[in-house]
């Protein structure tokens, strides 16, 4: 077996592959391993690591940033949205094969009127009036997202983003500035009345996924309250969250560098944004190396929605290389984005002689079924190869697209195994 030092590893990979550095961070090495054999020359195998698309404050209908008169601040843009700003999103989750998250916010979508119910829910409050916001617009948007389910995904942010009391609001919606989560009843009442809303619009049931509201969160429970939002959220079908983890409150509860299980809820890091929410539209640059790529809506449109496409390209053809690195690549949805996540973290890579082995054993103790998941490997090597297991179904195995013998394996293990190994056939 060949597991190289730390240093070596980087000093290598420096030499032989470009952005290889971004490996880093305080993770053990156990994503990456490098050999030289006789036979198969020089060969590396990577868990790549996995970078989610999610895109902030979908939704909405006006554009303004209300803040100053207690009204939301929207996505602060100077003209209201159309059903091609959510076109512009499946665009850009077609082009790269992904299913990008859309954060949603949903009370300008209510066609009855239904949050006079929910006061908390709107700068409105019992007075929740949306008639303005009821057009031929709902459909033809809704009509683009149920068509394309495999290009976006609706991920639950707000009803109405922040909490309204006796006309003001405090941000944000679900947790206060503070780090305290809403009362209970308040938090259960805004996810049923999402859920409403939703299915008013034949977009239902309730997402699986959740971005808290300007990013108010706490991992675990918050003080005065004996329950999570993650418990919450996972009594109403959630399994996951995302969520930059420098803004979290108690974030010395998380168990890993990259993401943590609040009451067996994955909950993800976010990172920094590289832009601000307002910025409008974006041209992204940044080099990135954590498992999620989040952005606001306004980023990646165009001041000319008919001019969208030209945004969205420079969008493609910044994320597409993340997919093509060695040691990364573009979840395709969020429940793969889990599992390959969990394994680029937890499971340990090696090389021995001619084998690939895999050990599952810090993987498995992650709850639920994440570790049982489909996963994707990446093999670099100086010559073409085929690959083969007893223990795992090799799902596929192809070249990357314009690469030199960069083989992608997906993978899905047979049976409970902890170990098991892949052949150079
Ligand atoms: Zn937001």
């Amino acid at each position: 077996m060949v597991k190289i030092s730390r240093r070596s590893f980087l000093k290598n990979s420096v030499r032989t592959a470009s952005g290889i550095a971004v490996l880093g961070g305080n993770i053990p090495l156990l994503s990456s391993c490098v050999r030289q054999n006789k036979t198969l020359g020089n060969v590396k195998v990577f868990i790549p690591m996995p970078v989610q698309v999610v895109i902030d404050d979908v939704g909405w209908w006006s554009g303004e940033d209300g803040s100053k008169r207690q009204e939301p601040y929207r996505t602060g843009i100077n003209r209201n949205h159309v059903p091609s700003d959510y076109q512009a999103i499946v665009d850009l989750g077609s082009s790269l094969g992904i299913r990008p998250q859309a954060a949603f916010v949903v009370c300008e979508w209510d066609k009855e009127n239904t949050l006079k119910q929910l006061p908390t829910s709107t700068w409105m409050g019992k007075n929740w009036d949306n008639s303005r916001w009821v057009g031929h617009w709902l459909e033809e948007a809704a009509e683009i997202i149920r068509n394309n389910h495999n290009n976006f995904e609706i991920t639950i942010h707000g009803v109405g983003h922040e909490y309204w009391e006796d006309g003001s609001f405090t941000r944000a919606e679900w947790t206060d500035s503070k780090g305290q989560m809403r009362p209970q009843d308040q938090i259960e009442l805004h996810l049923e009345y999402f859920e409403k809303i939703m299915i008013q619009n034949n977009l239902g049931p309730l997402p699986k996924s959740f971005v808290p509201a300007a990013f108010r969160h706490s991992f675990g429970a918050s003080e005065g309250r004996d329950i999570s939002l993650a418990e919450i959220l996972g009594k109403y079908g959630v399994n996951y969250i995302n969520t930059p983890f420098s803004s979290i409150y108690n974030k010395e509860r998380i168990q890993h560098e990259y993401f943590g299980f609040d009451s067996s809820v994955m909950t993800i890091d976010r990172g920094d944004d590289e832009f601000p929410w307002d910025i409008f539209p974006a041209d992204p640059s940044a080099v990135r190396s954590g498992p999620t790529y989040g952005l606001h809506w306004p980023n990646m449109l165009h001041p000319d929605p008919e001019r969208n496409h030209e945004v969205v390209k420079r969008w493609v053809e910044y994320l597409k290389p993340y997919n093509e690195k060695a040691d990364m690549m573009l979840a395709p949805d969020s429940i793969a984005f889990q599992h390959q996540l969990g394994h680029h973290s937890l499971t340990l890579l090696s090389l021995k002689e001619d084998l690939i082995e895999l050990d599952f054993t810090e993987t498995d103790k992650m709850p639920g079924k994440i570790s049982k998941g489909e996963f994707t490997i990446k093999i670099k090597t100086e010559e073409p190869q085929q690959f083969k297991s007893e223990d795992l179904v090799i799902k596929s195995q192809s070249l990357q697209k314009e690469s030199e013998f960069l083989y992608v394996l997906n993978l899905k293990r047979k049976l409970d195994k902890k170990k098991v190994q892949i052949s150079f056939v």
